[in-house]
C-alpha cells in the first residue's frame, strides 16, 4: 500500500524571491506550508536580477504595487542580514536634453501627488553628485526611497525564516504538475495542498499551460571594485522617446552601485531568444549605452555578465490571485523586471485572499481573470526599466 501524500494548507512551487516570499507570510499567518525548488533557493531570475528597489508610474497599478511593496522592505530592512546589502541610494533618472529633463518633471509632480519625495535636479547639482556621468545632461530626477538589495541571498533568508516558523522546505525537487489540490514531483511523489501557489516565474507555463507569460531575456554585467565611481542608482530616460516595442531588442542605461564598490550594468530586452547563452551584440550595445552616459566605463575591467529570464505579461502587471479554471491554484508570477520589487506585496496581497483580510492595495489589477475578460485587457502607458 503506497503512502498517503503529505498534506499541507499551502503548497509553494518555486523558490524564488516571490516563492520565499510566498512561503514566509504564509507560514506567518499561521499556515502549513511546503515550498518546492527544482534547484536552489533565489537561483533563477532572482539571482540573475539587478535588485533595484524601485517605484514605478507606468499605471496607478503600478505605481500601487512597488510602492506598497517598497513599503514593505523598508519595514522589513532592520531584519534583513547584512548578505543582504540593502542600501537606499535612491534613483537618479538621467535627462539627456530638454524634452527628457519635461518627462523628469512630469514624473516629480505624479510622484509628489501621491506622497513619493523626489527633486529634480539642474545639470549643474546632477554633475556634483555624479562626475563620471558625461558632461552636457540636462538634469535629473532624484527618487530617493528607492533602495538596492541582493536578492538571492533575501530569498535564502525568507525561506530560511519560513522554515524556522514551521515551513517545510524541499530543495532540489522539481514539481511536473500542479493541479486540483496536488502536486507531483519528478519522482512521482504526490503532495497535497488546499492552496497551490505556482510561484515558478518564467517556467510558470510549464506547470499551468495557457497562461499569458513569455520569457524575455535579459543581461548584465558587473566590474571589479571601484568605489565611489557612481554612488546613486542611474537610469536613463531616454527610452521614453522610442516606442516601447514589446517585440524588438533593445537596451537601456541602467548601472547600479553594489555595497562591494562594484558596478552593476544592465540592461537588455529580448524576446523570443530562450537561450540563456550570451549574445554578444546585444552585451556590446548595452555596454556602449552606459558608456555613452559614463564615459570612464570604458577603462573599468568588466568581471562577469549573465542573462536571465523575465516572466513577462502583455500588460506588464504581474498575475497574482487565483488561476481561472482551478479552485485550488493561484498564481505569483509575471513580475518582468520588478519582480524583486514587488515579491513583498504579491506575498501580502495572497496572504490577505488565503486569511479573508482586506488588502492594503486593490488586488483587481493583478488577477489572473483579467486575461479571461477582452475588456479589461487593455494595456497602461509603457515603461520599463531594469
Ligand atoms: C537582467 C534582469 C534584471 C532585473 N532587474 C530587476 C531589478 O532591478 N528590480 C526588480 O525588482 N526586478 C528585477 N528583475 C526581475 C526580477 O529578477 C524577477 O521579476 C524576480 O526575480 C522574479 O522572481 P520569481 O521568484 O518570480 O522567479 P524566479 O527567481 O525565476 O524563481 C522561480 C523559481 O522556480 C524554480 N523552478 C522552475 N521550475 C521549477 C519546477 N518545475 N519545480 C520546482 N521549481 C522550479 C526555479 O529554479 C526558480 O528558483 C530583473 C530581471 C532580470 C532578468
Amino acid at each position: 500500500m503506497s503512502a498517503a501524500p503529505a498534506c499541507y494548507d499551502v503548497l509553494v512551487a518555486g523558490g524564488g524571491i516571490v516563492g520565499a516570499a510566498c512561503a514566509l507570510a504564509f507560514t506567518q499567518a499561521g499556515m502549513k506550508v511546503a515550498l518546492v525548488e527544482r534547484e536552489m533557493l533565489g537561483s533563477g531570475a532572482t539571482a540573475a536580477g539587478m535588485g533595484h528597489i524601485v517605484v514605478m508610474d507606468d499605471s496607478e497599478a503600478q505605481f500601487a504595487l512597488t510602492r506598497r511593496s517598497q513599503q514593505l522592505w523598508q519595514a522589513l530592512q532592520p531584519n534583513l542580514p547584512p548578505g543582504a546589502e540593502y542600501e537606499s541610494p535612491g534613483t537618479l533618472w538621467v535627462a539627456e536634453d530638454e524634452e527628457e529633463l519635461a518627462e523628469a518633471k512630469r514624473k516629480h509632480a505624479w510622484l509628489t501627488c501621491r506622497g513619493v519625495v523626489s527633486r529634480i535636479l539642474s545639470a549643474r547639482e546632477l554633475a556634483r553628485l555624479e562626475p563620471n556621468l558625461r558632461p552636457g545632461l540636462a538634469g535629473a530626477l532624484l527618487v530617493s526611497e528607492d533602495a538596492v538589495v541582493y536578492p538571492p541571498l533575501v530569498a535564502l533568508h525568507l525561506a530560511r525564516q519560513a522554515q524556522s516558523l514551521g515551513a517545510s522546505l524541499l530543495i532540489g525537487r522539481a514539481v511536473t504538475s500542479l493541479a486540483h489540490g496536488e502536486a507531483t514531483l519528478e519522482d512521482g511523489s504526490r503532495l497535497r495542498a488546499s492552496r497551490l501557489v505556482n510561484a515558478l516565474g518564467a517556467e510558470a507555463p510549464s506547470c499551468t499551460p495557457g497562461i499569458p507569460v513569455k520569457k524575455r531575456k535579459g543581461h548584465l554585467a558587473i566590474t571589479d571594485r571601484y568605489p565611489g565611481f557612481v554612488s546613486h542608482q542611474l537610469v536613463e530616460l531616454g527610452y521614453l522617446k522610442s516606442a516601447h516595442s514589446v517585440t524588438a531588442d533593445s537596451v537601456a542605461f541602467n548601472v547600479q552601485p553594489r555595497q562591494t564598490g562594484q558596478i552593476l550594468i544592465g540592461s537588455s530586452r529580448q524576446y523570443g531568444n530562450t537561450n540563456s547563452e550570451v549574445d554578444q551584440p546585444l552585451l556590446t550595445a548595452m555596454l556602449d549605452r552606459a558608456t555613452l552616459y559614463l564615459p570612464a566605463l570604458a577603462a573599468l575591467n568588466v568581471l562577469r555578465v549573465w542573462t536571465g529570464f523575465r516572466a513577462a505579461t502583455p500588460d506588464k502587471l504581474p498575475l497574482i490571485g487565483p488561476a481561472v479554471a482551478d479552485p485550488t491554484l493561484w498564481l505569483a508570477t509575471g513580475h518582468e523586471g520588478l519582480g524583486i520589487t514587488t515579491a513583498l506585496a504579491t506575498a501580502e496581497l495572497l496572504a490577505c485572499a488565503f486569511t479573508a483580510k482586506e488588502p492594503p492595495i486593490p488586488p483587481q489589477p493583478y488577477l489572473p481573470s483579467r486575461y479571461v475578460s477582452a475588456s479589461t485587457q487593455a494595456p497602461a502607458r509603457q515603461q520599463e526599466k531594469a
